[in-house]
């Protein structure tokens, strides 16, 4: 080997030392998660809740999380309220200053809670730093009314929202994983309970483009792991066409404007709907038959 390809080995083993972070606070915190097991062992629920109260940022009143921000005095704020006033402390008025508050980020860090949805059935307790992710994807957290046209703003588990659907928005309930109807306004509302599941049937008229129009597409109630197992078919048609789509139940976690923008469903013009209605063309009388099945 030639003396300089030993010289370069030598220097790509050394590679220049890199400077230290300046940053000694980050260096700090992320030794403190590492150990944060030690810390959670002490840490019991009775303290938990008052560890709460202190982890409860004065100003927005939401869980502070990293960084959490404090003043000379030791009053604590988010890190979403620090930018809004204006480097004075909310709570003493002092300049606020850059101090971050470790120590509680510290004791947050040891908590470990119980996820928001307990009582909806999720028995999870969470480490705080992860409760918050969890919670954005907890099975047990409540869905919103799927009724689509109103402002509702009722949330619930399934079987609550199925007595609510026919209760207080007076949707039709029909059993079986077959239907054929005859439409002739526009937003029914339906459910359909088949394989021990409900799915919502929804029909409206929109603007796709500069066209008018009609849009019929199933949602599942449940989640979208669960919508997964199951398919549809929905058929419209008359004098001789039709036209056919089959597609997946999308789940009622996806809001019904979300799916009616996806174009995810039956499709028909508005002419076309007119059409198939018959008699003078000016009045909806369509009829969607449909189908939902289980996908083995
Ligand atoms: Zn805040
Ligand atoms: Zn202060
Ligand atoms: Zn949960
Ligand atoms: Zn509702």
């Amino acid at each position: 080997m030639a003396p300089d390809a030993t010289y370069y080995d030598e220097v790509r083993d050394n590679p220049e030392v890199i400077d230290p972070p300046k940053n000694e606070d980050m260096v700090e915190v992320s030794e403190q998660i590492n150990d944060h097991t030690q810390l959670s062992a002490k840490a019991n629920l009775a303290d938990a809740s008052s560890v709460r109260e202190l982890l409860e940022c004065p100003v927005c009143l939401n869980a502070m999380y990293p960084p959490i921000h404090q003043c000379s005095n030791g009053h604590t704020l988010c890190s979403g309220c620090k930018p809004r006033v204006h480097n004075r402390c909310p709570t003493c008025r002092h300049e606020l200053g850059n101090i971050r508050c470790l120590a509680l980020e510290k004791v947050a860090a040891s908590l470990e809670l119980p996820c928001k949805y307990q009582s909806f059935g999720c028995l999870g307790i969470y480490p705080y730093y992860c409760k918050l992710k969890h919670e954005s994807q907890c099975m047990f957290r409540p869905y919103n009314c799927p009724y689509a046209g109103s402002e509702c703003t009722v949330v619930g588990d399934i079987s609550y929202l199925v007595s609510h659907l026919k209760d207080d928005h007076k949707v039709d309930m029909h059993s079986g994983s077959s239907f054929n109807h005859r439409y002739v306004k526009s937003n029914p509302h339906e459910v359909f309970s088949c394989f021990g599941q409900y799915f919502c049937l929804h029909f409206e008229a929109f603007q796709l483009g500069t066209s008018p129009v009609y849009i019929a597409f199933l949602r599942f109630m449940g989640d979208d792991s669960e919508a997964k197992s199951y398919s549809y078919s929905l058929e419209v048609g008359g004098y001789g066409r039709k036209i056919t789509w089959q597609g997946v139940p999308r789940s009622i976690r996806d809001s019904h404007r979300k799916v009616r923008d996806s174009y995810d469903g039956l499709i028909i013009q508005r002419n076309m709907a007119l059409f198939f209605s018959g008699g003078d063309r000016k009045e909806l009388k369509l009829r969607v038959t449909g189908r939902i099945w289980k996908e083995q």
